[in-house]
């Protein structure tokens, strides 16, 4: 894919000067034009710091203005990206600051002190660059498809986290496929509650410049403000992860969202179907979705017309992208493979990862999942995760979606454990919401799941390992 574009946000200025590009809860707000002037105006003073085409440059910041324009500052250089999550140890930081060759770092101000102890050599906070002299700099009018845009490291839920690299290319038809699946509307505004240093926020930005299309940015996720501006402020969608999904559900109580709130967007992981059933019977329209780093965000959707008839499907893949189930482990269940524009060309120097990921142009995704006789894709586990006990499989996320749907459980993972006589039996690690004993938890579950799938064991605990991107580690458990 050779081809060239002219620069989005210029065109956008051009196409939409006076729309609204970005609102913030604060009332604040930016058009297109301005959003321009600002990221090229940065640009010039980055350009100061011998940042051109090529360099790589971290950003450390939660989600802002000046972090999104420096995003763009970054692509009228030429240079690449490398988003950094605010939540990583120092140590986690550097070994992703070093992979991916990271030059410069240009920090939000509160994390300046953080990022001083980082191996980078240079550093910048971003007010020290907004003071920088502009300098005459010939800025990119033009985005060719091919060139690495953002390095994202996944989320290291498996293993240490990869550098995805994103070009152009996979952005924009990342936006275009999800344009094709939920469609545009005249009055569309997607709110992101979601960091931009992931790809669900980053893509979501890039759709508004492509879109044309205004965001509503938000800091951190808090669900009385996201609950706000659902009903007062105009947003018809949401990038929502399944956590929030619950807390919105109890601020929402017995409400109901407005009319033009058409989609919550569901992705990131695993959706325990009790949650979906629950959401469904509120009329919240919350449309499942399957995809990761490598994939520039959500490359399966459950398409709204089918959001109710295929509950806990994540849907087909979008319009330009394919999806195959390979290697089955048992009847249907195999390997998720996917191939598209929007998948990642690969992972930077990891010539390891890239050769045991690719296969004749699909991403072998490492999860395990199966497709319904009409082709909707329902996701099981990732295959690292799965339990063997006896010669059966046991998926820990079905046992944990099962448990999720007792009250007195807040959350529950579920991991196997060696056992002589099965190979490995799953056991649960529960936090209790209030008072429950084993024997119950045990009851409950054998209504529900087959006997071979009941844990051997519960195990109370305080709180689940988790990583910076709040996922369970499931190989910590133990
Ligand atoms: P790492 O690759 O470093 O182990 P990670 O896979 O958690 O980390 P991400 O790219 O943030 O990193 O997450 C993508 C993963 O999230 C998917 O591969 C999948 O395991 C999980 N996921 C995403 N959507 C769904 C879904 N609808 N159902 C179940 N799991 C999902
Ligand atoms: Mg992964």
């Amino acid at each position: 894919m050779a081809e060239t574009i002219p620069h989005w946000l210029t065109k956008q200025a051009d196409l939409s000067p006076n729309h609204i590009a970005i609102e913030l809860d604060s009332g604040d707000a930016m058009t297109f034009r301005e959003l321009k002037e600002y990221s090229q105006m940065l640009a010039k003073k980055l350009a100061n710091l011998n940042i051109e085409k090529g360099t790589h440059v971290g950003i450390l910041s939660s989600n802002s203005i000046i972090m999104l324009a420096t995003i763009h500052a970054l692509s009228y250089l030429g240079a690449v990206g490398v988003l950094l999550n605010v939540r990583l140890t120092e140590e986690e930081m550097n070994y992703q600051v070093k992979d991916a060759e990271v030059n410069v770092l240009l920090t939000a101000d509160n994390f300046r002190e953080f990022a001083e102890q980082l191996d980078v050599p240079t550093i910048f906070s971003f007010s020290d660059m907004e003071k920088l002299q502009p300098r005459e700099t010939k800025l990119q009018t033009e985005l060719h498809l091919d060139d690495h845009f953002t390095i994202i490291y996944t989320s290291g839920t498996t293993g240490f986290p990869k550098g995805v690299i994103h070009t152009y290319g996979n952005h924009l038809w990342s936006a275009v496929g999800s344009a094709l699946n939920l469609g545009i509307h005249p009055n569309d505004k997607w709110l992101i509650p979601l960091p931009l240093f992931h790809v669900s926020g980053l893509s979501t930005s890039m759709k508004s410049v492509i879109y044309g299309m205004p965001i509503y940015l938000l800091e951190k996720f808090d669900e009385e403000i996201v609950h706000h501006a659902i009903m007062e402020k105009g947003i018809t969608i949401a990038s929502v992860v399944t956590v929030m999904v619950q807390r919105l559900m109890k601020q929402l109580g017995n409400g109901q969202y407005p009319e033009a709130f058409r989609c919550m967007l569901l992705g990131g992981g695993p959706a325990p179907r009790p949650l979906l059933e629950a959401a469904k019977d509120k009329n919240i329209p919350v449309f499942q979705s399957y995809g990761m780093t490598e994939t520039s965000s959500q490359i399966v959707t459950l398409s709204p017309s089918y959001a109710l008839e295929k509950i806990g499907s994540a849907g087909k893949s979008l319009f330009s992208a394919q999806l195959k189930i390979s290697g089955q482990t048992d009847a249907q269940v195999g390997e998720i493979m996917v191939k598209g524009p929007m998948v990642t060309k690969g992972y930077y120097k990891n010539d390891e990862a890239n050769q045991r990921s690719f296969q004749d142009g699909w991403l072998k995704t490492g999860d395990l999942g199966y497709l319904d006789d009409e082709g909707f894709l329902y996701v099981v586990d990732r295959r690292k995760d799965l339990i063997i006990s006896g010669g059966e499989n046991i998926y820990p996320s079905e046992i944990e979606s099962v448990l999720t749907g007792m009250e007195q459980i807040k959350e529950v993972g579920v991991a196997g454990k060696q056992d002589d006589t099965w190979g490995q039996v799953p056991v649960a690690f529960v936090v209790k919401n209030e008072e429950v004993t084993e024997e119950e938890i045990l009851t409950y579950a054998g209504e529900r799941l087959a006997r071979y799938k009941l844990p051997k064991e519960v195990r109370f605990v305080d709180s689940l390992p988790r990583n910076a991107s709040n996922k369970l580690v499931r190989n910590k458990l133990m």
